[in-house]
């Protein structure tokens, strides 16, 4: 089973019994709490758990969609819990232009600097989430530090939806592809995942509330856990008949 770099477990219903079915049936993951208010619980559950013991890892950070909301105290938050574990990554953070505050020098734009500034820092990788501007995105990774002395702090790009120049830029900088099954949709994305080394592309089900609510109102634990790991080798599935018939 390949590893799905993005889920958002604690948005799944039954959070702590899909992540023992999820653990037993050898599905690891990287489970990303982007809003302050799941960070204690998505702590609590690695804890219990024993995640880690499991190959499975976490992401802390805030999206740019909660921007609006997010108080300086945050920052001091988030970094106590990304010191909990030298490997847990920072994000998902970055820009999307159909929320508030996009524009340069705005809200999103500092929560982002914020966030990628800290995982230099703390050398951890950064779990990117771009709707918009990827040129303006690869250009304040730049400009804080990402491509020269990275440190081991790689930018990952989830649900990656950019272009062939876009991607190169990205593994120039040391970074990471993760392939969403939306990253296939266009063309030029489709283009840059089957050009691109193997070693560069990570995969993912983005599964949250949405992902639930599309596929199965009713279902129990065991079937939400069946459906992600599904979705995932669909993707990886999806990913491989692209690149053969580019
Ligand atoms: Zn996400």
């Amino acid at each position: 089973m390949p590893f799905d770099s993005h889920i958002h477990l604690g948005r799944l219903p039954h959070p702590r019994e899909l992540a023992l079915i999820l653990a037993e049936s050898g599905y690891a993951y990287n489970a990303v709490a982007c809003e302050p208010e799941e960070w204690e619980s998505q702590w609590e559950l690695w804890q219990n758990l024993d995640l880690k013991g499991k190959g499975c890892n976490l992401a802390f950070g805030i999206h740019p969609m909660s921007v609006g909301h997010a108080k300086e105290g945050y920052k001091q938050e988030l970094r106590k819990f990304l010191e909990r574990n030298d490997r847990f990554q920072v994000g998902e953070t970055g820009l999307d232009r159909r929320f508030p505050e996009y524009g340069p020098g705005e809200l999103q734009e500092q929560w982002f600097l914020f966030q990628a500034k800290l995982a230099l820092e703390l050398k951890r990788d950064l779990q990117i989430h771009c709707v918009g501007d990827y040129g303006r995105v690869i250009a304040l990774l730049k400009q804080v530090g990402f491509g020269k002395s990275s440190n081991g702090s790689r930018p990952i790009f989830h649900r990656f939806g950019g272009d062939v120049g876009a991607a190169r830029q990205i593994v120039n900088m040391g970074g990471l592809i993760s392939v969403h099954q939306s990253s296939l949709a266009k063309k030029s994305s489709q283009k840059a995942v089957a050009e691109l080394p193997k070693e560069v592309l990570l995969f993912e089900t983005d599964a949250d509330e949405t992902f639930w609510s599309a596929e199965d109102l009713n279902g129990t634990p065991a079937i939400v856990a069946e459906l992600v790991a599904q979705r995932l080798l669909d993707t990886l599935g999806n990913v491989r008949e692209t690149a053969e018939n580019l």
